[in-house]
């Protein structure tokens, strides 16, 4: 995402998915992903800051989510089937799900599981506890009109365009708003998507489009597969009108969406992508996914998502003269940085979005735009103007899309740039995306990383950019 600012458009009246922000701590590094000792089973994670969500007792590798949406009435008919092993013994588990879904029906490895589903929490209890080792399948049959879920960045998630459409964008809490899931940025799995609409309506979801085929009466029955792992908060499916297009030119295949009459905006707007693939395949090393593409809804929103294979985008980023562009390389640099090497917690944020912003920065150096020195003395610039300095290494939960999380995000890369040199930083970058490629890791990891790359001790001047208020001074461009 781009900023902390996001549009809501269309909704309904919103669920009472419950949301606990923990309180900002002192600055933590990278934490063990797993820590068993004194939890109840089945009771939320008691680290990261936002506690409500999510669930350390288990780890899923494999969703299987089938949708069948009509438009009129918005209604939705769903089952996930969701595969994960435990952590530990279990004698409940615990999803994230929006309260104003209606769950009819639950069950453990093909048995009938009792369960209670009451704010935002999927609590099930097998008939047998599930240990670690044995892999079990929870199948969740629900329905109803679901809508965004109120977090304290707007009104996120499954969400309605004009005329007949769904749009979702989750993140960092709206998975819940159409899907039972572990709400961690650090539990990833694979997924397969199917989505049955009426006839004429199409669908996007993440991965690779598996084919389409009539379903019941009037409808068409769509098929998502994405092997690689993802966040919950990056599944989205969007339901609507739109013209498919495919790009050639870039090391990965690349495909795209858009609502019909945008089609020629969107050419020009989004012909680049193919030589920011390329671009960062170099820069960043290969390309972690398995397919691209950017899909443009008929809506407009604040800001873009990086949505995982499938960059989301609303029609006011299409201008015809590339004005978003920018918005074009920060969704895709997330593919490396976020998507690819998610975060342990929310609290590291600036790992998704400084390495994004820095993402742009390069991009305009390469396309013959101002360079990353440039662009990050005129971001110290604004930044040094502003009283309220945040440390961004722990922005707290409410901040954690501020702009300053990005601009100074982008800074410290800079500075880290400067100085260890060109080859060195590039290196340094490529071997967090492949060390932690499809894993997950937080900022003393990459504190660590960056020390093994130098020859000199770099802790104290990634701790003035990342944990202290005051401002460091930008190192001098090296000439
Ligand atoms: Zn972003």
């Amino acid at each position: 995402m781009c900023s902390w600012t996001r549009r809501t458009f269309v909704t309904g009246a919103l669920s009472t998915a419950a949301l606990s922000l923990a309180a900002d701590g002192a600055p933590t590094g990278g934490h063990a992903r797993r820590s068993a000792t004194g939890r109840r089973p089945g009771a939320p994670s008691a680290a990261g800051y936002f506690p409500a969500h999510g669930d350390l007792g288990y780890d899923v590798t494999h969703y299987d989510i089938r949708l069948a949406y009509r438009p009129r009435g918005r209604a939705l008919d769903a089952v996930a089937r969701i595969t994960a092993a435990p952590a530990e013994p279990l004698e409940r588990v615990a999803f994230d799900l929006a309260s104003r879904l209606d769950v009819t029906g639950v069950e453990v490895n093909g048995a009938p599981a009792r369960f209670r589903h009451r704010h935002g929490k999927l609590h099930l209890a097998p008939a047998a506890p599930l240990l670690p080792g044995e892999p079990f399948t929870a199948a969740v049959r629900y329905r109803g009109r679901p809508g965004p879920v109120r977090s304290p960045f707007g009104a996120i998630g499954w969400d309605y365009t004009q005329g007949s459409g769904v749009v979702v964008a989750s993140q960092p809490l709206g998975a819940p708003s159409w899907f039972p899931c572990n709400d961690r940025p650090d539990d990833k799995a694979a997924y397969r998507i199917t989505a049955t609409v009426p006839e004429g309506l199409h669908v996007v979801a993440n991965g690779v489009l598996q084919g389409h085929s009539p379903g019941p009466g009037a409808t068409r029955t769509w098929t998502y597969e994405h092997a690689h792992p993802m966040a919950s908060y990056l599944a989205q499916v969007q339901i609507g009108r739109f013209a498919f297009s495919h790009q050639r030119g870039g090391p990965v295949p690349l495909r795209n969406a858009c609502p019909p009459h945008l089609t020629e905006r969107f050419a020009h707007d989004f012909g680049r992508q193919p030589q920011m693939m390329t671009l960062f395949s170099r820069l960043f090393g290969p390309y972690p996914f398995e397919v691209y593409g950017s899909v443009v809804v008929d809506a407009e929103l604040d800001e873009p998502v990086e949505n995982q294979t499938y960059a989301l985008f609303g029609t006011n980023h299409l201008d015809g003269r590339r004005t978003s562009e920018h918005l074009v390389a920060h969704e895709l640099a997330h593919h490396w940085f976020g998507n690819s090497v998610s975060l342990t917690d929310w609290r590291h944020i600036w790992l998704n979005e400084g390495f994004a912003t820095y993402g742009e920065w390069l991009w305009s150096e390469h396309s013959g735009g101002p360079g990353a020195h440039e662009l990050a003395a005129s971001n110290w610039s604004d930044l040094a103007d502003d009283a309220q300095r945040m440390r961004i290494g722990a922005p707290g939960p409410a901040h954690l899309f501020d702009d300053r999380v990005y601009s100074r995000g982008a800074c410290t890369l800079q500075a880290l740039r400067t100085t260890l040199g060109d080859a060195t930083f590039f290196a340094l970058l490529r071997n967090w995306a492949a060390r932690y490629r499809h894993g997950s890791a937080g900022t003393e990891e990459f504190i660590a990383l960056a020390e093994a790359h130098s020859h000199r001790p770099l802790r104290s001047l990634l701790h003035s950019w990342l944990y202290a208020r005051r401002l460091p001074p930008l190192p001098p461009e090296r000439v």
